[in-house]
């Protein structure tokens, strides 16, 4: 875990806002390194979330699975990430916001237990909460949602 990877995911949020876009923002790295960065989509694709556009950029340029990386992302990832992260074999994920740390009302889609999910999958995934930057990704997060109402 490195503090500065989850600082890069708060930071590509606070761009993400300011593009107009839900405030996402998604790091994969290699040991030390950053392999690629992201941001949401506007409409009408918003459904290209930070985490899923990120995958598709890292595996294209790899051709591989991402056994060895490691995500960094702003917000706990949707199942449609969730389903991507699967796929693509990262092990390991660092989130900052958790689904219920937000406004449910405006984000994620229905009540579904995540964590329930995640222990039913064949391959384990580590999902772990870092609140570093808590303060500073969910203020970004409320400006967003005071935008939309
Ligand atoms: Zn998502």
């Amino acid at each position: 875990m490195n503090k500065n990877f989850i600082k890069k995911a708060i930071e590509l949020s606070k761009d993400s806002l300011e593009q107009g876009k839900f405030p996402a923002g998604a790091v994969i790295v290699e040991g030390n390194k950053i392999i690629g960065t992201e941001t949401s989509s506007a409409y009408p694709h918003q459904h290209l979330h930070a985490e899923t556009k990120l995958i598709d950029k890292v595996t294209a340029e790899t051709d591989d699975q991402l056994g060895e990386y490691e995500l960094y992302t702003s917000l706990a990832p949707c199942l449609m990430c969730l389903g991507k992260i699967y796929w693509s074999g990262i092990k390991r994920v660092y989130y900052v916001l958790a689904r219920n740390d937000v406004n449910l009302k405006y984000s994620y889609e229905g009540n579904h237990d995540f964590e329930r999910i995640v222990k039913k999958l064949n391959r384990k995934i580590e999902f772990i909460q870092d609140k570093t930057y808590f303060d500073e990704a969910l203020e970004i997060y409320r400006k967003w949602e005071k935008s939309i109402r």
